[in-house]
């Protein structure tokens, strides 16, 4: 680190927790972003301004007006860009410091694999179930640890399946893909601004500790946030053996 970065992260260096040596391991990891919505909105600003060296962007869409109301990443000039690069130049305006490499593309299974595989942590902030299956997928096949994100009108998750261990249980153990009959996404449903804001920057605290190595993290717990009575409930989270991604009926990639 130089005087300017010394200055920069000055107040992570002042916490005994975090100092030199974690401000370090952030600067040089890589986090993949999946998503620049609301979530992925939130979590970038901050994984931007705290020094993570390397952070990829991965969305395929255009910014749109509808987008604004929380997607506080872009700005009313960046409707009708891509929202990967609209992301990517206001965090360069943040940190400087930093290599931002803009994805615009809607990665499949294939394309995640490798995107994963390049990375130290992975971030889903996508807004469908398609791609958080295969999100999890990768991570699971690569060993990386996934932090995940989701918001919906005032309801908000965010959970921790850190593929390094063992004992992780992984996205899919918790909610099964055949489960799923109806998705309720952000582009058709009312989703409250502040909510996706929270777990966004939540997801960004996980995964600086996780990358600096500073504290416990989230991993075995689910956090379900209840924006409108203003409640957090916590689940703990296992291993489901019988998984099809990551236990005994694992079903080869
Ligand atoms: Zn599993």
């Amino acid at each position: 680190m130089d005087d300017r970065q010394r200055l920069r992260y000055s107040r992570h260096l002042l916490l005994n927790e975090f100092g030199e040596e974690a401000q370090e391991r952030l600067l040089s990891s890589h986090a993949l972003v999946i998503g620049a919505g609301g979530l992925g909105s939130a979590a970038l600003l901050y994984l931007a301004s705290s020094g993570v060296g390397r952070i990829t962007i991965c969305d395929g869409d255009r910014v749109d007006l509808t987008n604004l109301q929380r997607q506080v990443v872009h700005r009313n000039d960046s409707v009708g860009q891509p929202k990967a690069a609209s992301a990517a130049a206001t965090l360069a305006a943040i940190n400087p410091d930093i290599r931002i490499e803009p994805l615009e593309e809607r990665a499949g299974p294939e394309r995640l694999m490798a995107l994963v595989r390049s990375a130290d942590i992975v971030l889903d902030c996508s807004d469908n179930f398609a791609t958080r299956h295969a999100l999890n997928r990768a991570c699971v096949a690569a060993r990386k640890p996934l932090v995940s994100g989701a918001g919906i009108r005032f309801d908000g998750q965010v959970a921790v399946f850190d593929m390094r261990r063992d004992d992780a249980p992984c996205y899919h153990c918790l909610f099964a893909e055949d489960a799923e009959a109806h998705e309720e996404r952000c582009a058709t449903m009312g989703v409250f601004a502040p909510l996706v804001g929270i777990i966004g920057t939540f997801q960004a605290l996980e995964a600086i500790k996780l990358l600096a190595g500073v504290g416990a993290t989230l991993a075995g717990r689910l956090m379900l946030f209840d924006a409108l009575a203003s409640r957090w409930h916590e689940v703990r989270l296992s291993r489901d053996p019988h998984c099809r991604v990551c236990g005994d009926a694992r079903v080869a990639a």
